[in-house]
């Protein structure tokens, strides 16, 4: 930055034609002591002690005006400008003082000028007409007054000086101006052009937002907008973050808090989320009270995405991206621990390649990596999102099969993971067979911990390699033959439909009193080719598990509604055919409902002449109120029983919601009922309350005399079915009940039950 002298111009330039005046201008303003101190008092006098230094001038001497111009002009190249020219008026033959000056005031418009002048010469208008004077000419009138010339001659160069000092000092304050005003516009751009958002808060409940960069409008917001909202915070911070959000906040209020620093998403503009780092700083007075909270917000997206790529790879295999050992153990201990708490089921597969080392060995290990890439893709293509993947190392793979409600769902994976596997590999132009052994170990309630699952798993495999590989063994051979007894059942019955090996058994429900049948219960029963005749808990539960229930669903309804259409031409059709529904059925949604109308239809059936029983799990699992299978099904007019009544729930409000029209109270129900008073009581609470919302009520497996006796003395419940009265038998017998109309148990059974001991009359448990 230029600096004001202090030493002060004293350069003058005399320019006059005459050399006597030259040497006259020298005397007066020449160096000298005596005119030295003659100078000094005269500037005191001028301008006080302080102003001026007292130093000579500095003479320059030019005879002709274009003489002036050139000394000028080589004064201000060598940066040594004139403060003053005292010019002559007339100075032939060249240019007379006026036009000197208008030329040099061209090339230095600072030079101050004394014009020397006589009185014949021009007046001041005249002189003003042709320069413009401003404030940098003086008059100095012939006959020269040497006071006068000193006077001038200081008053002039200390005027250049200051003139020149004030210019300095402006433009050194325009610049300060200029280089301050850059700054902050500097600063702003950085602030722009930052990923940090700088915002304030006040520093009292409710923290109101007072100020926030306008570079939020990175992430898609208003500043504005947000300053003048109340919710600011709740449209900035993800949901799932907010509580963490407010205990950082809780702890920047505390009294010595530093600050605090804390990691959350910010929802942006647009509904996405970004990481972001956000530091609080609390700003507080002298007494420490909390005047402000100052606020850094950083985003970290980039760096957050980068920890999880690190923390997957230490998760994953690098060849197969497959979980590695260290993830599969994590993910089996709370897969265990999930069990432990009643989650479904899972298993554990163990699977290791048969002579895998031979492809690495002929065909090197690039081609081995490849087959492991390729069998990692296709154990995914047969499992499920759910399951857990992993590679353990080498050839060994590890599976956690989730939700594995039965070992035969294990043991048919462990059928389609051996058939994708054989296919044939074609690895870099080599074609490539290959099988694989597998271990599993389904866990059971008496599993120990996962440790010892892994190692039935382990053992599992090495049975399945030591029995010749290409094959898949389960932990114990029980297991394995149970499992291989399933899978092939289940296999079996796909084709029992086709081959109308199913058969259709009917099971009585009479009215108590009198015998009277009310409905017959179609039953599903399996004439197995090697097995002989199965009942239906011997498959149906498979058949739910592997969903071949919805196949056979459809072939009993077809059936039961056909038995019905030829009773009823034959005059000896019960009031109702009630048949049996699986969750998976229900599941199916319209298509059920339109199976019902089709069939109903089809053998020209009122809705009516159909009931449907389903288990109270089921109804659970339905949600009632989600899925609309049953209400279509109430509302098309058909009815509705729930079976096995009792043994989920001991709050029965929900039958106030569902509106069905029977209750089949549990065999082990009206068992427990007969021994326990409790059990009798809470039967009678369900009886009266089925009653006032007019549900009927029907006993199931009522086996004795007693029990029908017991029953009968509610006084509601007018309905049963069970081995008192009939088995469920095969449609020929059913049509001899069904043409008697009634069944009158034999005297052997009710003789049996009093032969038994059994008293004939209810016990008190049973009388309201
Ligand atoms: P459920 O609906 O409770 O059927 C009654 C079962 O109890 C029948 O066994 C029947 O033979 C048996 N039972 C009847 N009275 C007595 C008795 O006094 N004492 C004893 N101990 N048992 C008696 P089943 O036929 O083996 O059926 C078992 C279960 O299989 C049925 O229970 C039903 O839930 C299911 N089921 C049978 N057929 C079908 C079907 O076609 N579709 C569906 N989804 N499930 C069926
Ligand atoms: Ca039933």
């Amino acid at each position: 930055m230029n600096r004001p002298s202090n030493s002060g111009n004293r350069r003058i330039l005399v320019v006059d034609d005459t050399p006597a005046i030259h040497q006259d201008f020298c005397k007066i303003l020449g160096t000298g002591l005596d005119r030295e101190a003659a100078l000094a008092s005269a500037e005191a006098a001028l301008f006080g002690d302080a102003q001026v230094q007292r130093q000579a001038f500095e003479l320059d001497s030019a005879y002709q005006g274009q003489e002036a111009l050139a000394l000028v002009i080589a004064a201000l190249e060598q940066n040594r400008a004139y403060a003053m020219a005292f010019i002559d008026m007339r100075m032939p033959p060249g240019w007379d003082g006026l036009e000197t000056i208008e030329r040099l005031w061209q090339v230095d418009p600072q030079l101050q000028v004394a014009l020397c002048t006589a009185h014949s010469d021009y007046s001041w208008e005249q002189m003003a007409e042709r320069l413009d004077l401003g404030d940098r000419l003086l008059i100095l009138k012939k006959p020269f007054d040497t006071i006068e010339i000193r006077q001038m001659a200081s008053a002039l160069t200390v005027k250049w000086q200051m003139t020149r000092d004030a210019e300095l000092r402006m433009s050194n304050l325009e610049q300060a101006v200029e280089a301050r005003t850059q700054e902050l516009s500097d600063a702003n751009i950085i602030v722009q052009n930052s990923p940090t958002i700088l915002y304030r808060l006040r520093g009292e409940p409710s923290f109101p937002l007072m100020y926030i960069s306008h570079n939020i409008t990175k992430f898609g917001h208003d500043a504005a907008q947000l300053l003048a909202s109340p919710n600011w915070a709740q449209e900035l911070i993800h949901p799932d973050d907010q509580a963490m959000v407010d205990a950082a906040m809780a702890r920047v209020l505390e009294r010595d808090a530093q600050g605090a620093s804390i990691e959350f998403r910010l929802r942006t503009g647009d509904g996405a989320y970004r990481w972001v780092e956000n530091r609080y700083i609390p700003v507080r007075n002298k007494e420490g009270r909390l005047f402000e909270i100052e606020g850094i917000i950083l985003d970290i997206t980039e760096r957050k995405l980068a920890e999880e790529k690190i923390a997957l790879l230490a998760r994953t295999d690098g060849l197969t991206g497959l979980a590695n050992r260290a993830t599969f153990s994590e993910r089996l201990g709370q897969a265990f621990a999930a069990c432990q708490r009643g989650a479904t089921p899972f298993a554990i597969f163990y699977l290791d390649l048969d002579h895998f080392k031979q492809v690495n060995d002929t065909l090197g290990h690039p081609v081995g990596d490849l087959l492991l890439q390729q069998v990692s893709e296709r154990i995914k293509r047969c499992t499920r999102a759910s399951d857990v993947l992993a590679r353990l190392g080498g050839d060994e793979f590890a599976i956690l099969q989730m939700d594995m409600a039965e070992p035969a769902n294990a043991g048919a994976l462990a059928a389609k993971l051996q058939t994708s596997l054989a296919l044939p590999y074609s690895l870099n132009g080599n074609q490539v067979r290959i099988s694989a052994s597998i271990g599993i170990c389904p866990y059971s309630p008496s599993s120990a911990n996962a440790d010892a699952m892994l190692a039935q798993a382990d053992l599992a495999l090495y049975r399945s390699k030591d029995e010749g590989r290409n094959q898949y063994h389960f932990h114990s051979e029980d297991l394995d033959q149970q499992v291989l007894d399933r899978v092939t059942l289940a296999n079996d019955l796909r084709r029992a439909i086709e081959r109308d090996e199913l058969e259709l058994y009917y099971l009585p429900e009479v009215e108590l009193a009198s015998g009277r049948i009310l409905g017959m219960e179609a039953l599903a029963r399996w004439n197995h080719p090697e097995q002989g005749l199965l009942g239906a808990d011997a498959f149906i539960p498979i058949a739910e598990k592997t969903g071949t229930i919805v196949a056979l669903g459809h072939w009993v309804l077809e059936h039961a509604c056909r038995q019905m259409r030829l009773w009823r031409d034959k005059g000896m059709a019960p009031p109702v055919i009630t048949v049996n529904l699986s969750l998976a059925q229900i599941k199916s949604g319209d298509e059920l409902v339109r199976d019902v109308a089709d069939t109903l239809g089809k053998w020209g059936l009122a809705p009516s002449d159909l009931e449907f029983d389903v288990t109270e799990a089921t109804l659970a699992q339905t949600k009632w109120t989600r899925s609309d299978v049953l209400p279509q099904l109430r509302e098309l007019g058909v009815k509705i029983a729930i079976d096995d009544f009792g043994t989920e729930y001991s709050s029965f409000d929900y039958l106030k919601t569902y509106r069905v029209n029977h209750l089949k109270i549990a065999q082990s129900f009206i068992n427990a009922a007969t021994e326990d008073p409790d059990s009798a009581t809470t039967i009678r609470a369900i009886i009266n309350f089925a009653r006032e919302l007019g549900i009927g009520i029907v006993a199931e497996g009522v086996e004795t005399q007693e029990q029908r006796a017991l029953l009968m003395s509610t006084g509601s419940t007018t309905q049963g079915q069970g081995f008192f009265f009939s088995e469920a038998v095969d449609n020929r017998r059913a049509g001899e009940l069904l043409r008697q109309g009634r069944i009158v148990p034999s005297a052997q059974r009710v003789a049996a039950g009093a032969a038994s001991g059994i008293p004939q009359e209810p016990s008190e448990a049973w009388r309201e």
